[in-house]
């Protein structure tokens, strides 16, 4: 199965790594954990699948934006298009480029040992959500429902008729893989890939499902339910192993879902902190006052101190956005409008007026 690691920490690369810099890393560990050399075949496998996706710009890039999500295990149809390490194909290892042709031949199960296979999957599958800004803070379930492939009811997707017996492949006899032979200048390059006639299993149907005819899957109508974290902020990806579409002979891909937050009337967010302003009028800021502010857990009773300048933040602990790992939460941050009057009685002009008489910086223009 794919890796789960960072691809750069694989081949122990910086981000910002060269293309050459990539091929001469890959280059080195590829040699160091060659099994033919007794390396292990899974650090082996996880080297190239690394450079599988480091060394081409574009995987690369979606890397960079969306992690193993943007260059996940699917092939054709991937919502990301063509992925790499297809449904169909074995880890395509790039001899080329370490000129070593020759002792990978028996990787492939030249020497009759049977080689480890990529194991088919179901395809993966992307969907979003919209959800509301207070859902997003609190946490919430959501009803997906969404059209699928999903596993064949009549033949519980081994793709057989009830009553029927899977017989040895003929195409491969058995083996689950047929082996290709690639004449190039660094020598025959063997590729072994899945057997496209039993998809790897090495059997094949007595008599195939008269419902899916063999495909092991039929497209369904299927609700999941999303349990959607509090704290999870917008643009954020939830991942459900196994949730994606159905194969025969092999687990389901993965469903990724994409959360919208909607925007919120009053309040913004900014990570863990949810950001608001409130009106005060000039006397109060002056004098000072208490008010009511509106916060996600309901209104909340606010001190704002005499010779309160405009713009002003204040902090509302606790009653921020949780934290998606913990359970404590950030802070509320009120910033204070302070507002001049624009229309004033006679009184209140000579009110201020007399007040401005007595402050040589604020004296009117009159
Ligand atoms: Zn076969
Ligand atoms: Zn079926």
């Amino acid at each position: 199965m794919a890796t789960t690691r960072d691809y750069y920490d694989i081949l122990g690369v910086k981000k910002d790594a060269s293309a050459d810099e990539i091929k001469k890393a890959f280059r080195r560990s590829a040699v160091e954990h060659h099994p033919d050399r007794g390396g292990e075949e899974a650090k082996f496998k996880e080297i190239n699948e690394a450079y599988e996706v480091l060394k081409d710009t574009d995987k690369r890039k979606r890397y960079d934006q969306f992690g193993h999500a943007g260059v996940g295990g699917s092939g054709d149809g991937s919502p990301f298009g063509g992925g790499f390490g297809g449904q169909s194909q074995n880890i395509n290892f790039d001899f080329g480029d370490l000129g070593l042709g020759d002792i990978f031949s028996s990787f492939f199960g030249g020497g009759g040992q049977q080689t480890q296979q990529r194991q088919a999957r179901g395809r993966d599958v992307e969907a979003t959500v919209e959800i509301s800004f207070d859902q997003a803070v609190f946490g919430t379930e959501v009803d997906l429902t969404l059209s699928l492939e999903d596993t064949c009811e009549h033949c519980k997707g081994k793709t057989v008729e009830p009553g029927y017996e899977m017989k040895t492949c003929d195409q491969c006899k058995g083996s689950g893989q047929v082996v290709s032979v690639t004449r190039t200048v660094f020598g025959n390059i063997q590729q072994a890939s899945i057997c496209p006639k039993c998809h790897g299993s090495g059997k094949i149907p007595e008599k195939v499902c008269s419902v899916c005819h063999g495909k092991g899957t039929q497209s369904k109508r299927q609700t999941i339910q999303l349990k959607i974290p509090a704290g999870i902020d917008d643009g954020a990806t939830i991942r459900l192993r196994e949730h994606g579409e159905a194969i025969a002979n092999g687990p389901k891909g993965d469903l990724y879902v994409n959360v919208r937050v909607k925007s919120h009337k009053h309040f913004t967010r900014e990570g863990d902190l949810i950001l608001s302003e409130e009106h005060v009028g000039m006397v109060e800021a002056a004098l000072g006052t208490e008010i009511e502010v509106d916060t996600v857990d309901g209104p909340v009773n606010m001190k704002v101190p005499a010779g309160t300048q405009a713009g002003s933040d204040f902090k509302l602990s606790n009653h921020g956005v949780p934290h998606l790992r913990g359970n404590s939460r950030g802070a509320h941050i009120v910033t204070i409008i302070v507002d001049t009057p624009t229309k004033l009685t006679k009184q209140q002009k000579e009110l201020l007026q007399a007040y401005a008489d007595q402050n040589p910086r604020h004296k009117s223009w009159g």
